[in-house]
């Protein structure tokens, strides 16, 4: 079904308006749905669709259904020291920080305590990821862009089957909620792999998994879809809500208000003020990620590759070899730490030793983002604490472009005052009180 541009004018327009605050994967996946389902839609979005201030842009593009593992594992604390003292390590933390995270770290560590706390953290994601590779396919096709959207499996490259071992619990949760794979030997990973360096011995391929080739291009793309449907879009920040008796009267914006009948917070990882605005106080944090892109690179993977020890995703983009990844915690005001971008580019560079050889050809470009986290692994997806014409719609951490589509469905459902499709109960924002 393809969204349908509006017959009515604006002035004549009976339709339930509902404001859409932020034009990120989560947003315009929401944008599209809500007009799908009959309302009229305004997106609030001070940047360019899919631009770089946004999580969406610059991601690894995977589209990792089998995703359902949070970060935080049984034993995760004993890890940290280590990974933290690590230069070249997958983990920092701007120690200036640590006084304002140390609560959403003690219940990140805490949410993965136990085997059993993964399993129904993974069930819940699973019911969001499951089909992601297929709903963001669709919404691809109706945007333009069905090429941006690849459905050919993910891998995972480990070193030795004793270090796949010390991922066991991983992989044992995700085989619980359905997830197959695939092994690939040494020489099978030769065969499919031939620039990945030979110290990786072992290749567990998903072939459910997909790949966006452009994240960044294929939110735009989506945004545009939405405006074209009918949706249209402010370039203003939205700072709050005119609330009376419960019901949702206006979306306050930098530019002034808009009247509405009801609004979603789709603000990625700064959705935390506009949710306590809306009532719901949630302990949001920024994961903060990068990415390099070498651009002229002649070498890479044939599928897209997550490697255990450097923990990064490499693959090819529409701009060259993107290689995303790193978990930096030191909020969403700090200057970039640009070293954290270098490490992956020598990961990258170990990856496919090959790439050294077109050093003097290619050209690296970097960037940061900010993974919008909440400490047990989930989003919130449902209705706030001060009106229920609010909805909130972000929190998708490491997995919110993949997230985003069948999120941007629950969440028309509920614009809409409709049913929604799939169990909200483990994304409630209530959950956190
Ligand atoms: C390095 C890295 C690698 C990643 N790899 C993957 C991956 O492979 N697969 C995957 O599924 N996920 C991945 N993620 C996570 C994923 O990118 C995010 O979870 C997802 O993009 C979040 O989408 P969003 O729409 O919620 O937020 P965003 O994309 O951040 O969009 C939020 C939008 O809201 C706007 N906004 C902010 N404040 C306001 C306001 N007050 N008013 C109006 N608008 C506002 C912003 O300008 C922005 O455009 C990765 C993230 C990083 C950093």
């Amino acid at each position: 079904m393809t969204v349908a541009r509006s017959s009515f004018s604006k002035d004549g327009d009976t339709r339930r308006h509902v404001v859409v605050i932020g034009a990120g994967a989560v947003g315009s996946a929401t944008a599209i749905e809500a007009l799908r389902a009959g309302l009229r839609v305004t997106v609030v979005e001070p940047g360019e669709p899919g631009g770089p201030q946004a999580a969406s842009y610059g991601n690894a593009g995977w589209l990792s259904s089998h995703s359902v593992v949070p970060p935080a594992l049984p034993g995760a604390w004993r890890k940290v020291p280590g990974w933290l003292a690590d230069p070249l390590g997958p983990l920092a933390l701007r120690w200036r920080y640590l006084p304002r995270a140390t609560p959403w770290l003690l219940r990140y560590l805490a949410s993965g305590w136990t085997e059993a706390r993964v399993q129904r953290t993974a069930d819940a994601l699973r019911t969001l990821l499951v089909d992601a590779p297929a709903l963001h396919a669709g919404l691809a096709a109706e945007a333009g862009v069905p090429q941006l959207i690849e459905q050919r499996g993910l891998l995972h490259a480990y070193r030795s089957r004793d270090e796949f071992d010390g991922d066991a619990l991983a992989w044992r949760v995700r085989q619980r909620t359905g997830v197959h794979w695939e092994e690939w030997s040494a020489d099978e990973l030769r065969r499919q792999e031939p620039d990945l360096d030979a110290r990786y011995t072992l290749g567990i391929f998903v072939p459910e998994a997909g790949h966006c080739r452009d994240p960044g291009s294929y939110v735009a793309a989506l945004a545009r879809h939405a405006q074209a449907g009918g949706a249209d879009r402010l370039a203003t920040r939205a700072t709050g809500f005119r609330i009376e008796g419960g019901r949702l009267r206006a979306v306050l914006t930098e530019a002034g208000e808009i009247s509405c009948d009801a609004a979603a917070i789709c603000a990625g990882a700064r959705s935390g003020a506009l949710a306590a605005a809306a009532g719901s106080a949630v302990p949001l944090e920024s994961e903060r990620g990068y990415h390099v892109v070498v651009e002229g690179a002649a070498v890479g993977p044939r599928t897209p590759v997550m490697v255990a020890d450097g923990k990064l995703i490499a693959h090819w983009m529409n701009g060259g070899l993107r290689a995303a990844g790193q978990v930096e915690i030191g909020g969403l005001e700090a200057a970039p730490d640009w070293r954290r971008a270098q490490i992956l580019h020598r990961h990258l560079q170990s990856m496919f030793p090959a790439l050294a050889d077109t050093a003097g050809t290619t050209t690296v470009k970097q960037w940061l983002g900010h993974r919008p986290s909440l400490p047990d692994g989930l989003p919130c997806i449902g209705p706030s604490a001060a009106s229920a014409d609010i909805v909130l719609a972000f929190g998708h951490g490491h997995v919110g472009l993949c997230g985003s589509a069948r999120t941007g469905r629950l969440a028309a459902q509920l614009l809409a005052g409709i049913t929604p499709e799939t169990s909200l109960a483990p994304f409630d924002p209530k959950r956190f009180g």
